[in-house]
């Protein structure tokens, strides 16, 4: 497919740069299975440094690194809190409960994403044949585009630690997290047990996440990505294009947040849409255009533009492949129709 004039469905639609393609063309690899390949393990070293852990492992996606936490941390039986809207919640296909015979304890969400310590505190079961028995926070930074404050996630964790549970970061933008609040990644990281960090969104590598953590509780993931599938072989190819976007493409991060204020500058001012600035902290925008909006999406597309428009909220996302004229000539697309 060609590409489109703009695409703002997802960070996850950029397409691997030349740069990239050469870095992956020219990856030395082995098999990873065996734990052979030189530069899957280097990408391993590097974001377990950056992250302030132990030990890291590469994994296909995102959805299967958390999956792959949560089994480390959970076994049958257990239970994990979790926000109702997290995506290790509401956007992995039931994987915890469906694959790990792990319970899921969802609670409510505030609207910035943190969780009420009070409520962690409160669904937390008593050892008790009854219940489930509770192992995990899971929390998700950045959520909806906004970072987590750190106050706000200590307070959950601390009510966590509190009770014995160990604590997981779905950390799928954390980058995005770093460079909007020029805070290191690894003390974004630090709170704590494991990380799960994505390649293929921002960061613009075109598959790929890595798990970090203390090495036995990677040593179980391992066993778990193994099972679910997710072993790979000359995966080196992909992780050359993952320490490529470590290297070039994270403090570039800021070019895309500084390009979602302006779209989102130029939609606010166009009669008829509303911006919604509370959500603004990273590349995500959050727009209304009420019962036009699926019909607008449809006359964009014509021209080449691709976004998700419903008659709610809708997300509008930057990235790699989206440039200032690309937005500017969105932003009058989009006045020229409402
Ligand atoms: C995209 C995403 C994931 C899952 O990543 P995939 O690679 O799409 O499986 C997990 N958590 C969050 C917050 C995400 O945005």
């Amino acid at each position: 497919m060609a590409a489109p004039v703009i695409d703002l469905r997802s960070d996850t639609v950029s397409r691997p740069t030349e740069a990239m393609r050469a870095a992956m063309a020219e990856a030395e690899v082995g098999d990873d299975t065996w734990g052979d390949d030189p530069t899957v393990q280097r990408l391993e070293a590097v974001l377990a440094e950056r992250l302030g852990k132990d030990a890291a492992m590469f994994v296909p996606s995102g959805t299967q690194s958390n999956l792959c936490a949560l089994m480390a941390h959970c076994a049958r039986g257990e239970e994990y809190i979790v926000g109702q809207e997290a995506h290790t919640y509401k956007y992995e296909g039931g994987g915890a409960a469906v694959l790990g015979s792990i319970q899921p304890q969802p609670i409510e969400m505030a609207a910035d994403g943190s969780l009420d310590p009070a409520r962690v505190a409160a669904v937390v079961k008593v050892d008790d044949p009854h219940f489930a028995m509770t192992k995990l926070l899971c929390l998700e930074n950045t959520h909806n585009g906004r970072v987590q404050p750190m106050d706000a996630q200590l307070a959950a964790i601390d009510a966590a630690r509190s009770a014995g549970l160990s604590t997981h970061l779905d950390g799928a933008r954390i980058f995005n997290a770093a460079v909007a609040t020029g805070t290191p990644v690894a003390d974004l990281a630090a709170p704590y047990d494991s990380v799960s960090v994505c390649l293929s969104k921002g960061l613009g590598a075109p598959m790929g996440s890595v798990l970090v953590g203390d090495g036995e509780l990677i040593g179980r993931a391992r066993r778990v990505r193994k099972m679910l599938g997710g072993g790979l072989r000359q995966a080196g190819l992909v992780a050359a294009a993952g320490l490529h976007a470590l290297d070039h493409h994270v403090d570039r991060l800021a070019e895309d947040h500084a390009r979602a204020r302006r779209l989102h500058e130029g939609l606010g001012a166009i009669d008829g849409v509303e911006v919604h600035d509370e959500m603004l902290e990273t590349n995500m925008v959050f727009v209304s255009f009420g019962a036009r909006g699926p019909s607008l999406q449809a006359e964009l597309a014509e021209i080449g533009m691709e976004c998700r428009l419903s008659t709610g909220v809708s997300r509008l996302v930057t990235h790699l492949d989206v440039t200032d004229d690309a937005v500017d000539a969105f932003v009058a697309a989009v006045a020229e129709r409402v």
